[in-house]
């Protein structure tokens, strides 16, 4: 069995992860992977935003390691991309680093529930005590629904994130995953499945059988990523997540470049 395409992967400019793309290219090239694609955290409009993530003046850097990555290893397809912030307000700036780079693909996630709080930061693990659970998941899931309803993105990143530390609201949060993936589906934005959600305390990929069920009733494409931090994390649990996406009825998965899809059998 083929496995698919890894689209989402990071570098050490991001200042949380570890190895050069030539490292993760070459892991991937290992354990069999045809293609993959780095989406390192785009810049915000302030480098002192967080410090998590790349400075607007480090874009080139990134694009030369990829580039360097795709010279070293011709025999893998490497696309370029961003794992883009969605915030409200942020549109204007996510057009211009559209503008600024060739990209193969954008995908939008969305981390921030405020300017200040970054859900899935071990870090503010706290705040997650101090707010209703439901509270923030609604929050969550309205952002996600304006990423999706913006067209600036091919694919939306771990949508299910608030689940991240197993922390889980009592009611049922079947409405507020409809509203996203009506907007994705009127879009035709897909979602990826994310296996970083095994390595972490919910230890369920995101997003979960429950929620692709839903996806898939309403024909959204996935894409599939390891959201690699280090280069052994390239292509992790996919077998898992390719039986998990069969065993719903997905038979493609896509892949972009240029910033147009294409279909590949799964
Ligand atoms: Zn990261
Ligand atoms: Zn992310």
């Amino acid at each position: 069995m083929s496995l698919p395409a890894d689209l989402h992967m990071h570098t050490p400019l991001c200042r949380h992860a570890t190895g050069e793309p030539v490292d993760y290219a070459r892991h991937a090239v290992e354990i069999g992977l045809t293609e993959i694609g780095f989406s390192d955290h785009s810049p915000m409009p302030r480098d002192d935003f967080d410090n998590w993530r790349m400075s607007d003046g480090q874009l080139d850097e990134y694009v030369a390691k990829v580039r360097r990555a795709q010279k070293e290893f011709p025999q893998l397809q490497i696309r370029l991309a961003l794992e883009v912030d969605y915030l409200p307000g942020h549109e204007d700036w996510i057009r211009q680093l559209a503008a600024r780079q060739p990209w193969d693909y954008f995908i939008g996630s969305v981390h921030y529930v405020s300017d200040a709080w970054d859900i899935d930061n071990p870090a503010k693990l706290s705040e997650w005590k101090k707010r209703d659970a439901f509270e923030v998941w609604q929050i969550y899931f309205d952002r996600l629904t304006l990423a999706a309803e913006s067209k600036l993105f091919e694919i939306i990143g771990h949508a299910d994130l608030p689940k991240k530390f197993g922390i889980r609201p009592a009611q049922d949060c079947t409405p507020l995953y409809e509203k996203f993936l009506n907007a994705a589906a009127k879009v035709g934005c897909a979602i990826e499945l994310n296996t970083a959600g095994l390595r972490k305390p919910c230890q369920e990929i995101y997003p979960s059988r429950n929620f692709l069920e839903l996806a898939f009733h309403k024909h959204i494409p996935i894409t599939f990523g390891s959201d690699a931090h280090a280069p052994e994390e390239v292509g992790m649990n996919f077998s898992d997540a390719v039986a998990l996406a069969r065993s719903v009825g997905y038979t493609e998965t896509l892949r972009f470049k240029s910033r147009q899809p294409e279909a590949v059998w799964l």
